[in-house]
């Protein structure tokens, strides 16, 4: 059974299509620069990529381009064989505990949320519909970056603030990267060979969270209200004394737009070093010499670890941490300096095994108190899986 994976962003439109249930990837790509010129595309098939120049003034152009494709490469020889579309979606609040067929009702909601995802939901609400339009019978599923967290208790999730704003504005602690945090808790459990497991998944990518997973259940995530919580990110800066926001908005004359476009676009790494957003900017920075790239660094691992043992003490210890995503899978360094500093639990690097990029291994001694694993997240595949079982049932 054919199954596509589908993440539409506002200019972009990213695709996996699968064997089910073998998880086989039969083509995968992404439509650039949609309603914007010089629109491209990217296919990826049998490991062969081809880029093309296309038009692309809306993401139905795109859905179109990406049938064809799939029929010219022999992926299906006709629409019907597609059976389900998995859509990621970033922000469900708590609307959705779960995956779910889409439907009218399901797509209303999902708008009303854009509210709190700007950037994301309304594009998702376009990819969805586009998909809608040029594949009718597939069954649709929206997949949320946010459902996974819904298993936190109201204690974790509520800030301190005034109640109402809970109550009338869904000011809370929503979370995002679940799709990858449950993939990665459910590859440990398999990896452990239990379910009842206590881990620390770090997703580190140019967005980072981390969360404390309990018997497959999120316990506690960084991020917060919106993605710009917890760790430092590539250019957004974390937690922060959020009253710096106010008075930097006083002295500086900036608005809250120019504000906010600072914290997420411009803080983080980039802020710090000066130089880039980008994890291996940064390592060459360090290599060189440079001082804002190595507190840049320092900031970041120190970041880390403070959620590392807050959670290893929320868990009551754990059976596993995990890394992952572009600086978790790939920066040998950084995994190290995070690892060293939590000696004192008593873990300990295997610098060896440690020496690997993108591939799932243990990184820890035999002796280590708990073991570290790297493990490559695959989001697209667990949107694959949820869309269907509800086809499968
Ligand atoms: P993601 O958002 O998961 O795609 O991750 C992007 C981040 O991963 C960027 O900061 C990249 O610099 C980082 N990254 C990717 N490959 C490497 C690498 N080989 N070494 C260090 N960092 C890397």
């Amino acid at each position: 059974m054919k199954i596509l994976s589908v993440n539409a962003g506002s200019s972009s439109l990213k695709f996996q299509m699968y064997e089910m249930p073998e998880e086989k990837v039969l083509i995968s790509g992404v439509f650039e620069r949609i309603g914007i010129e010089n629109s491209m595309y990217t296919i990826k098939i049998n490991g062969n990529k081809t880029s093309k120049n296309a038009l692309l003034p809306t993401h139905k152009e795109a859905v179109k381009l990406l049938v064809n494709e799939l029929i010219e490469n022999k992926v299906i020889n006709s629409l019907d064989e597609i059976k389900g579309i998995g859509h990621r979606i970033v922000q469900g609040a708590d609307k959705f505990e779960s995956s779910v067929v889409i439907d009218d009702k399901v797509i209303e909601t999902i708008s009303e949320l854009s509210a709190l995802a700007p950037l994301h939901n309304p594009a998702a609400v376009i990819g969805i519909k586009a998909f809608k339009e040029i594949i009718p019978d597939a069954v649709a599923v929206a997949v949320f970056d946010t459902s996974f967290h819904q298993t936190m208790e109201k204690e974790t999730y509520l800030y301190a603030l005034p109640y109402n704003w809970y109550t009338d504005y869904q000011v809370r602690k929503y979370g995002a990267h679940g799709t990858s945090h449950k993939y990665v808790a459910d590859r440990l459990s398999k990896i452990l060979n239990r379910e009842d497991i206590k881990v620390i998944v770090c997703h580190l990518g140019n967005g980072g969270s981390i969360t404390a997973i309990n018997n497959g259940k999120c316990v506690d995530t960084s991020m917060g209200f919106t993605p710009n919580a917890g760790i430092i990110m590539g250019t957004r800066c974390g937690d922060i004394d959020v009253s710096i926001v106010p008075y930097m908005m006083q002295k500086t004359n900036l608005t809250y737009q120019e504000l906010d476009n600072v914290i997420n676009k411009q803080s983080g790494l980039l802020g710090i070093s000066g130089v880039s957003s980008d994890s291996r900017d940064i390592e060459s920075g360090i290599k060189e010499g440079n001082e804002r790239c190595i507190l840049a660094q320092k900031m970041f691992v120190r970041k880390v670890v403070d959620y590392i043992a807050k959670y290893y003490v929320l868990l009551n210890g754990v059976d596993a941490i995990a890394f992952t995503a572009g600086i978790g899978e790939n920066s040998i360094s950084t995994r190290k300096h995070i690892i060293d500093s939590l000696k004192v639990l008593g873990i300990k690097l295997d610098e060896e095994a440690n020496n690997i990029r993108g591939e799932e291994k243990l990184i820890t001694t035999n002796d280590s108190s708990i073991p570290c694993y790297v493990i490559p997240t695959d989001e697209e595949v667990m949107m694959a899986r949820d869309t269907y079982k509800f086809i499968e049932g």
